[in-house]
């Protein structure tokens, strides 16, 4: 057997993997043209309409609603939905901090439910369990670019008389059953941070198909704005969450590069499919057959479950590490343990204590990432991570 490089042994790969942001000359040219256009941000505009606009076709929503970012468009969202401080929210704790940030931020309460073994994402058998008398919404997550059921989350939601506003942050362009995502559910919210598949450092969009709730959200990421009325006339609350033109004047340049991404990222996921097949206690996360399109924002594998004490988490990690390839350990804390979470207890006086032992053993012995910049690089790339991973786990 080869000796591990962190045995001083010889690491599999030296050289990088693609770096991320990738941009050229659109970006270049269009942040140039709206620098010197002075048409920067307020209602002085040069590309955000037509950001707007194609962002909405591109999801498949009738409309598209500009924000700072993806954690805010979320707040948004569950705001134009009707959420008010002290109602609960039902989601999935193996996600970003963010899904439950955005509902604690106005004092709305989440209510964590534990994911599906298979698919990591929000188990919606589980979720009527979950519902109180409080219950006003559900945020499914569409975790590393999958989609999740929403037509069945949706009969669930219907019955109890909830809103569901997906977290689409990380699957811009991913479809369910041929549909892209963010409007499936009432509202959605995509971000373009800085490491989303779509970039302009900071960014976000709501989506929705129901022209009242694009109201309601515009009018609250514009400090209460109503979209006919006077500039100087308030009828909410309301944030001050606009987009900048150089964040939408990147975004635009961006999404001319989305469809070759999207290709890229799929034929090396698929690659690296086949290459987990022949090695013994890695697998990849299943996707159902109906996510059509994965946005791949993670190419997400596991450390399969009778194997996960023998090949522990951290020191597979280490030692891929060692060899050049660049696995993660993602979510290595739930959003239930989290020191924030115990903000809520002090609000309301009442302790919560949550069981999700599915997404604990997942994010802690099981859950492998790899980024989506890394599923950019060329088929040799892919090759190098599985060397690195089967002579890893070779050592085991
Ligand atoms: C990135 C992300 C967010 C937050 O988006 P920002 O633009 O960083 O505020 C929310 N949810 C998930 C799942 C994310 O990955």
């Amino acid at each position: 057997m080869d000796k591990l490089a962190i045995d001083g042994g010889l690491p599999i790969r030296t050289e990088p993997f693609p770096t991320w942001p990738i941009f050229g000359e659109e970006e270049e040219m269009n942040i140039l043209e709206t620098l010197r256009s002075g048409k920067w941000g307020g209602t002085n505009r040069r590309c955000l309409p037509d950001l707007e606009k194609k962002f909405a076709a591109l999801q498949g929503a009738e409309f598209a609603i500009p924000v700072v970012n993806g954690t805010m468009g979320l707040t948004v969202a569950l705001q134009a939905a009707g959420v008010k401080p002290g109602d609960e929210v039902i989601m999935p704790p193996y996600t970003f901090i963010a899904t439950a940030t955005a509902a604690l931020l106005f004092g709305a309460i989440p209510v964590f439910v534990d994911i599906d073994e298979s698919t990591l994402m929000l188990d919606i058998d589980k979720v009527e369990d979950a519902i109180s008398s409080r219950t006003k919404a559900i945020i499914p997550v569409h975790l590393a670019g999958a989609t999740i059921n929403i037509p069945k989350l949706k009969e669930v939601a219907r019955k109890h008389g909830l809103a569901v506003i997906e977290d689409a942050a990380q699957a811009v362009g991913a479809e369910w059953e041929q549909n892209r995502v963010g409007a499936l559910g009432d509202l959605g919210s995509c971000s373009f941070q800085s490491g989303k598949n779509i970039t302009a450092g900071e960014g976000g969009m709501i989506l929705t198909n129901d022209k009242q709730l694009a109201e309601n959200a515009w009018s609250i990421a514009n400090v209460g704005r109503i979209p006919e009325g006077a500039w100087y006339q308030h009828e909410r609350i309301g944030w001050n969450l606009r987009m900048t033109e150089f964040q939408s004047a990147i975004l635009l340049a961006q999404l001319t590069r989305l469809e070759e991404q999207f290709d890229k990222r799929e034929k090396n996921a698929r690659i690296l499919n086949e290459s987990l097949k022949d090695i013994k206690g890695l697998v990849p996360v299943h996707r159902d057959p109906r996510v059509n399109r994965h946005a791949y924002h993670m190419y997400m594998f596991r450390i399969e479950k009778d194997l996960d004490e023998q090949i522990p988490k951290d020191d597979f990690i280490r030692k891929i590490n060692a060899e050049g390839i660049p696995v993660l350990a993602g979510y290595h804390s739930l959003n239930t343990n989290q020191a924030v979470i115990s903000e809520i207890e002090k609000w309301t006086g009442e302790a919560r204590k949550y069981e999700c032992p599915i997404s604990e053993r997942a994010s802690k012995n099981q859950i492998l990432w790899l980024s989506q910049s890394v599923l950019l690089g060329e088929e040799k790339d892919m090759h190098d991570i599985s060397d690195g991973l089967r002579k890893v786990v070779a050592s085991y």
